[in-house]
């Protein structure tokens, strides 16, 4: 697992990167306090446990992978 801050909240998640369509996500927090969208989602009737991850913060995942900072477990990183 490697930590992830989101953009937007600022909120660091432990990330792994199976692949690039699999991310494992593990939040440090409660999700609902830490990050605004999942919060207006909550309030709205959802279920924090149904989300995986609020959109900046797949944004900022994307953007660590593209850096090389989060590095995914079955690609290479061309270097
Ligand atoms: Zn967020």
């Amino acid at each position: 697992m490697q930590p992830v801050e989101c953009a937007t909240c600022g909120n660091q998640v432990l990330c792994e990167k199976f692949s690039m369509a699999h991310t494992s996500v593990q939040w440090t927090a409660d999700a609902a306090v830490v990050c605004a969208e999942f919060r207006d989602r909550v309030t709205a009737g959802g279920s924090s446990a149904r989300i995986r991850t609020c959109r900046a913060l797949r944004d900022s995942i994307d953007l660590a992978v593209e850096k090389g900072t989060l590095e995914v477990a079955d690609v290479r990183a061309d270097v």
